[in-house]
């Protein structure tokens, strides 16, 4: 991958555990990193509220990466939420609906969302742009794939008449594997702050404390969550156990990296 560690990124940064990851990949690689919420109506809007919580955090998990915290923008687009129908916005419950995605699924969210990222992007001279949106636990969110992020990337460069690169770290990761970056990138202390401090639920419940962190537990978001920290915890049990093993000296599967 190609140096950025003299430019400026900006993040789509919801709050939640995927786009937090992503803020800490970007810290990790550009010199200076700008955060983009939305404010759309949807019923999670607690969200928003945690991120100046995990800003926060992340000053005192690295306090390396503290000067390369820039401004924090939070657009507001209620005309998403006038136009679509779903459980996201509107208090019914969550379900699958006839075409096979679930009625949390807001039409072209990452569409809207990436325009106008461009265009803030653009106004402040910024050409990286990174998103969380990921093809492997995507619920079959079609905004989500990499075709369409790609296809997304070639009509904001002509429409625009610049060169972004948008960026999708978290593309090809499953949820166990995004908690495995935030260990790799922030160590102990950031998977902390994203467990106890980024927001998931799509009920927008903080609730109970689980060991996976805070929601209802039982909407299609929580139940994801759940799931990726404990395949997570497993997998971080067995390494332990398998590189703390002395009969297990020369198996490859033991090399582990920490
Ligand atoms: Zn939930």
């Amino acid at each position: 991958m190609s140096n950025h560690s003299h430019e400026t990124a900006l993040v789509l940064f919801s709050g939640g555990q995927d786009s937090t990851t992503c803020f800490a990949w970007a810290l990790d690689r550009f010199a200076r990193v700008e955060a983009l919420g939305f404010d759309y109506g949807q019923r999670h809007a607690i969200e928003l509220a945690c991120r100046e919580r995990l800003l926060e955090g992340i000053r005192s998990v690295r306090p390396d990466w503290a000067g390369k915290l820039g401004e924090s923008h939070t657009l507001a687009i209620p005309t998403l939420a006038d136009i679509s129908d779903t459980a996201l916005t509107r208090d019914v419950a969550i379900a699958m609906g006839a075409d096979g995605l679930p009625n949390t699924f807001v039409p072209g969210r990452n569409l809207v969302f990436l325009t106008f990222a461009a265009g803030l992007a653009y106004r402040r001279g910024i050409r990286h742009i990174i998103g969380g949106m990921c093809e492997t636990d995507y619920s079959g969110y079609p905004d989500c794939r990499d075709e369409t992020i790609k296809a997304m990337n070639a009509a904001l460069n002509l429409g625009m008449a610049t060169e972004f690169q948008l960026h999708t770290p978290l593309m090809w990761l499953d949820k166990a594997a995004t908690w495995k970056l935030a260990h790799d990138l922030g160590g102990a202390g950031l998977v902390d702050l994203i467990r106890d401090h980024s927001h998931t639920c799509y009920l927008g419940e903080r609730g109970a404390r689980h060991d996976w962190g805070h929601g209802c537990g039982a909407c299609p978001a929580c139940e994801l969550r759940a799931k990726g920290w404990r395949e997570y915890a497993a997998r971080e049990k067995s390494a332990a156990r398998s590189s703390s093993s002395p009969a297990n000296a020369g198996d490859p599967v033991s090399q582990r990296r920490h």
